[in-house]
């Protein structure tokens, strides 16, 4: 008899074993720059991404995290880097040269932006065109001979602008372009693209995987063929490596991802009714109510709606400030999918802004809901508020 293990039966599992040393029943983080050597290593690959020799290459506990990481996207394979950005740095130096064109979501993370936008097209030739990923024809209508990828970041940061993965997924192939899509705000509980029909996942670890703010990391995961590739050019030749200890740090965070996302959702549906019911609201954006543009997209392919909501205040850029740091539990800080609430406000001076919808041009708040209770987190809103006079 056999069946396949639950996702968060793997949360728990894959990856792990028995420490053959001291029998201990939870791999070590092994801080070593390098391994011992075999008896004849005249026939090594030293660049072998695969094999534990030298930790830029990769390291024990990298590779089994990567285990863990391609299993909860159903992939064949995965890389782990230092963080989210030198993940999507990777793909699209590994996917993108000279003269290749590139369509990537015009709401996406702000390195992401600088790189497509500003960087890669000046420094390397490469073309892109940034569009709104959530209009399929946008995306037709950008298509060139060359275009070679299509990326996109669904729910994207900081709007939560859905895009619909399985859609895209035909246009890309149609094209025989590659299709990648930044599934962060989602993790691998609420959303898997690969069955969607996207090549390639990117996570920024740092979020929800780990979920307990203490560790960079980010993640590639799809066909081996497409892994190998990154790994051996992006990974050992540009160096972005994950230390050991903070790959054992976020296989520690991934055991309680189900319970966590589920938690974080339920709060923030009830956070971002609170505030579509409060009058000094100006607008709520969260995928999981009615009123966001592309709920029926997010309900098809997601399984809850993850912990992010965007809003603004009626009021002043001042008075925001005065809000957020009138908060006594939720912190002012960036960052998002930690324990901890979070919230930022941006002032209208975002180098994106004119990508994003008409509400959120004189500002917004991004709002990353933590663990806590509903009620607390409503009451601390609620108690800022009234500082604030609204
Ligand atoms: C934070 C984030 C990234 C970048 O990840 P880092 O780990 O900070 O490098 C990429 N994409 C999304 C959607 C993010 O929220």
């Amino acid at each position: 008899m056999s069946r396949e293990t639950s996702f968060i039966t793997k949360c728990i599992h894959v990856g792990n074993g028995v420490d053959k040393e001291t029998g201990s029943i939870r791999r070590p983080i092994t801080m070593a720059n390098c391994y011992r050597l075999p008896e004849d290593a005249s026939s090594i690959n030293w660049s072998d991404p695969n094999q534990i020799l030298y930790t830029r290459n990769t390291s024990a506990n990298q590779l089994y995290l990567q285990q863990r990481l391609a299993a909860l996207e159903g992939g064949e394979d995965c890389v782990v880097l230092a963080s989210g950005v030198a993940a999507l740095a990777g793909v699209f130096f590994t996917f993108l040269s000279n003269k290749s064109h590139v369509i990537c979501s015009n709401v996406s993370y702000i390195a992401v932006y600088r790189l497509l936008n500003q960087y890669l097209p000046d420094k390397y030739g490469v073309e892109a065109t940034l569009v709104d990923t959530s209009n399929l024809e946008e995306i037709k209508k950008a298509i060139r001979p060359n275009t070679k990828l299509i990326h996109v970041e669904t729910p994207g940061n900081p709007t939560t602008k859905i895009s619909d993965i399985a859609e895209i997924s035909k246009i890309a192939k149609s094209i025989g372009a590659l299709f990648s899509v930044d599934s962060t705000f989602a993790s691998p509980y609420l959303q898997h693209p690969l069955e969607l029909g996207a090549d390639l996942v990117v996570h920024s670890l740092t979020k929800y995987i780990n979920g307990h703010g203490d560790a960079m990391g980010g993640a590639v995961i799809g066909r081996k063929d497409l892994i190998d590739k990154i790994k051996s050019q992006a990974m050992v030749n540009l160096g972005g490596t994950i230390s050991p200890f903070n790959a054992w740090l976020i296989m520690r965070g991934v055991v309680t991802l189900p319970l966590r996302m589920k938690q974080h959702s339920d709060t923030a549906l009830k956070v971002a009714q609170y505030l579509e019911s409060n009058p000094s609201v100006k607008f709520v954006a969260y995928p999981g109510l009615k009123s966001h543009p592309q709920h029926a997209i997010a309900k098809k392919q997601m399984k809850m709606y993850s912990g992010v909501i965007a809003f603004a205040l009626k009021a002043d850029g001042k008075t925001h400030n005065k809000f957020i740091n009138s908060l006594e539990l939720i912190v002012p800080a960036v960052s998002l999918g930690h324990d901890e609430s979070l919230i930022v406000y941006t002032g209208p001076d975002d180098e994106r802004i004119n990508f994003y919808p008409e509400e959120f041009r004189d500002g917004y708040i991004r709002f990353s809901i933590g663990l806590e209770s509903a009620e607390d987190i409503i009451y601390d809103l609620k108690q800022a508020l009234e500082k604030c006079g609204l």
